[in-house]
């Protein structure tokens, strides 16, 4: 293949996540772009809310019977001249580690937001990671159908709450039901809102009118569009330039409002996101930067997922291409291992289904087949290239339990067991600072993996365990891991803990604590996420 085409193959590659707080319409949205992308031919194709509600064994079950994960996903599509794919960050109760670690292998976030109740809790921590990131952050003000927030209110609590500068594109005039369009800056014109059938594959003819033509001021009646007029000059005078260099740094987020249930606003959406996010970008590695087209193939594993069938203790690893063109008859270099081998049973997810696949390029995400020696964040290179791309952090678990074993007996295979799931990143332990393997304490980001930590011990590891609860929410990093956590000042009521390399951490009820024991013991760090 000339350097010519792989380029093109490359640059027509978008590779995003959509993060929002459950319920905001994240997967309404995912469904629209698909049906757009005439991936999928009906709505309610894509796990909507219905299915999602499962019990922890149903959940199990489905893992099963696909074989692959169904918490996170990518879906790929084309979409006039883009190859999009859409990283699927688990929401829901099965909020977790890999929600955070999938914004790891994405260029680019849209942040869905419910019109009635601007920025919401799990909004904010996926956000911190975008941010961390300095990845592009586009704003989606969904369900504009029904009664929303004050536009400008909703602005504000976006920088405020966010920190992040914003700069609406369009503009809505009224919500619900009195929802009558959408004005474009920068066309300045108006697009007037049609409800059509929740299952169409497009939003009906949209009419489009000019600003100042009288057609508007009657469908829009005079109150409303005097108003409009009048934010209109509020907005010149008041936002900030749409600066793409800001935008491309996340440092301002471009603002649209829409209805994903009505589909409109969506497509409007999708064509200024397409041409504002960029392709994939070179990436940080210890070598410098790595070019995704001038290189040759390179990726890193960001989610590694278990085999839900006893029968079989392999894993999928899912990596995200940086670099080349992946083809699944060479070999490939394992920078950790150190080994060559070649990536066995190659699979992207096409909207539902999984395909087994030869060929793949730099913004892709495949999952290979893992033998058991993939961690997350390792790097995949050609023979010959030994970088690695910059580590995923490990980020802090909000529930914590102690883990009781009923049978000891069964020692060896619980140690083996937790030591496994920890290791594929489901849960993180940790031990008390100073006994041993004795008590072990879980954390969590999502509390759906505790069921799954006591279900899998159980089927696949023959143990019997009981969780106990902890009264800790919060796990900090100690910065300097070499101090000597017994001589902090402060410390009732904080629990000192290790992880498995013997780093400290410190456990604590709420983050007022935190704030004290920083108070009384000058020069101490604490972090939320551990660079690996
Ligand atoms: P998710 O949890 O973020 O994936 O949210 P869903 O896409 O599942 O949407 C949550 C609920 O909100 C569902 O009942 C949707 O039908 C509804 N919903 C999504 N988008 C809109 C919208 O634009 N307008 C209205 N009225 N409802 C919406």
């Amino acid at each position: 293949m000339s350097e010519n085409d792989l380029r093109k193959q490359i640059e027509k590659r978008r590779t995003f996540a959509i993060i929002s707080h459950p319920d905001a319409g994240k997967t309404t949205l995912t469904e629209k772009f698909l049906l757009y992308g005439g991936a999928i031919n009906t709505a309610g194709s894509v796990k909507g809310k219905a299915n999602s509600k499962y019990a922890v064994s149903d959940w199990m079950e489905i893992e099963k019977e696909r074989g692959i994960s169904v918490t996170s996903s990518v879906l790929q599509f084309n979409y006039n001249d883009y190859c999009i794919n859409i990283l699927d960050t688990p929401g829901h109760q099965d909020f977790s580690e890999d929600t955070y670690r999938t914004l790891m292998a994405a260029d680019s976030a849209v942040m869905v937001i419910d019109a009635s109740k601007g920025v919401e809790a799990q909004t904010i921590k996926l956000f911190k990671v975008c941010v961390m990131r300095h990845i592009p952050i586009f704003t989606f003000i969904n369900k504009m159908d029904r009664d929303a927030r004050d536009s400008f209110e909703l602005l504000d609590d976006i920088e405020t709450v966010l920190g992040i500068r914003t700069c609406p594109v369009n503009w809505p005039i009224g919500s619900g039901k009195r929802f009558k369009g959408i004005y474009d800056r920068d066309a300045k014109t108006v697009r007037s809102f049609q409800s059509v059938a929740t299952g169409g594959a497009k939003a009906a003819a949209e009419t489009d009118y000019a600003i100042d033509d009288p057609a508007l001021k009657e469908l829009a009646g005079e109150d409303l569009y005097d108003q409009l007029l009048e934010e209109i000059e509020l907005l010149d005078g008041a936002s900030d330039p749409l600066d793409l260099e800001q935008v491309q740094n996340g440092e301002l987020s471009p603002v649209f409002f829409g209805s994903a249930l009505t589909t409109f606003g969506v497509e409007t959406f999708l064509n200024y996101f397409l041409q504002m996010t960029t392709p994939p970008l070179p990436r940080h590695s210890n070598e410098g930067d790595i070019d995704p087209v001038t290189s040759p193939f390179s990726a890193f594993v960001f989610k590694i997922q278990a085999n839900m069938n006893k029968a079989h203790r392999d894993r999928i690893a899912f990596m995200r291409i940086c670099s080349g063109k992946f083809e699944a008859d060479h070999d490939v270099y394992h920078v950790q291992s150190g080994r060559k081998l070649k990536l066995s049973q190659p699979q992207q997810i096409m909207a539902q289904d999984r395909q087994v696949i030869s060929e793949a390029y730099a913004g892709d995400v495949i999952g290979v087949f893992d033998p058991g020696i993939f961690s997350i964040g390792d790097t995949i290179t050609m023979p010959g290239s030994k970088f690695e791309y910059e580590g995923i952090p490990t980020f802090a678990p909000e529930h914590f339990c102690r883990v009781v074993q009923l049978n000891s007996m069964k020692r060896k295979q619980f140690v083996k067991g937790i030591t496994q799931i920890a290791q594929e990143g489901a849960i993180q332990i940790f031990q008390e600072f100073t006994a041993g393997m004795s008590e072990i304490i879980v954390g969590v980001v999502g509390v759906l993996q505790f069921d799954v930590l006591k279900y899998r011990l159980e089927n696949e590891y023959g143990c019997e365990i009981r969780l106990e609860s902890l009264p800790y929410e919060y796990i900090r990093w100690v910065g300097d891991p070499t101090t000597d956590v017994t001589k902090l000042k402060r410390m009732n009521n904080v629990k000192a803990v290790k992880d498995m390399k013997g780093n400290p951490l410190l456990l604590f009820v709420n983050d007022w604590m935190i704030r004290m024991v920083l108070e009384d013991n000058e020069g101490l760090e604490l972090l939320e996420f551990k660079k690996n």
